[in-house]
């Protein structure tokens, strides 16, 4: 699904060029649950940012699917996103001025998805992350957690091949970001998706298929027990 070849992130700042990801090569299976660890600063939302081709790599090649993304034009990428990827961010990126079910709708209408069965479709997957009652609400009238089950079922709506999530329960406190983490691992798991997930908590780590960790621009499989980040 997903296969990364020796991928190199630098940024430039002044005169000194900070080497953010050092030669980054794994690959991610179609149905994986993945979460990338590490502390803060290592480089976890630099890495999602360059699968979803929201950012270009120094170095080294991102393919996704059948597409290698640094290779497409902007406007590739951007149809590539919209089609392919689901979003799941700290701070929820909803869009205040729409109701529950129009930020829901939004991803189909975007890529062009949008039908007579959306309705029922998004009626569906907000009952299924518990805001069945919540359609006609905006976005600043829901909890924390209700409106990161609320992007969740935004994410998901347009069946993405790849779900890309940047510490999603990093603005929760702790037991509803286990129920917002709960919620993400039976739907991805029950519809197939593949899922990568950054996080700076290895508590995290216990529900992914697999464990990567971002150390000096290098990723590690994660051996449990080596408690560096939390
Ligand atoms: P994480 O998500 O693991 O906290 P980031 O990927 O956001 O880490 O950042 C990794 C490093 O790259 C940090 O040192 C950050 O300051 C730097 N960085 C991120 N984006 C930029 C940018 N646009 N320009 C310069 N430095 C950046
Ligand atoms: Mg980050």
């Amino acid at each position: 699904m997903v296969v990364l070849r020796d991928l190199v992130k630098e940024y430039g700042e002044a005169d000194v060029v900070h080497r953010i990801l050092d030669g980054v090569s794994t690959r991610i299976d179609r149905g994986e649950f993945v979460v990338v660890l590490g502390r803060s600063g290592s480089g976890k939302s630099t890495l999602l940012n360059l699968i979803a081709g929201l950012d270009q790599p120094t170095g080294g090649e991102v393919h996704v699917g059948n597409a290698r993304i640094d290779a497409l034009s902007e406007r590739e990428r951007t149809l590539f996103r919209r089609r392919c990827l689901g979003f799941v961010f700290q701070f929820f990126n909803l869009l205040p001025t729409l109701t529950v079910e129009e930020n829901v709708l939004l991803p189909l209408e975007l890529c062009g998805m949008l039908d007579i069965h959306s309705g029922q479709a998004a009626k569906e997957l907000l009952a299924d992350v518990g805001l069945a009652g919540r359609m006609d609400s905006f976005p600043d009238r829901l909890s924390g957690g209700e409106q990161q089950r609320l992007a969740i079922a935004r994410a998901l709506v347009h069946e993405p091949e790849l779900l890309l999530a940047d510490e999603p329960t990093g603005n929760l406190d702790i037991e509803t970001g286990e129920e917002v983490l709960g919620l993400l691992d039976r739907l991805v798991r029950n519809r197939g998706h593949t899922l990568i997930m950054a996080s700076h908590s290895s508590r995290i780590a216990a529900t992914a298929d697999r464990v990567l960790q971002i150390r000096e621009g290098r990723l590690h499989e994660y051996v449990a027990g080596f408690q560096e980040s939390d």
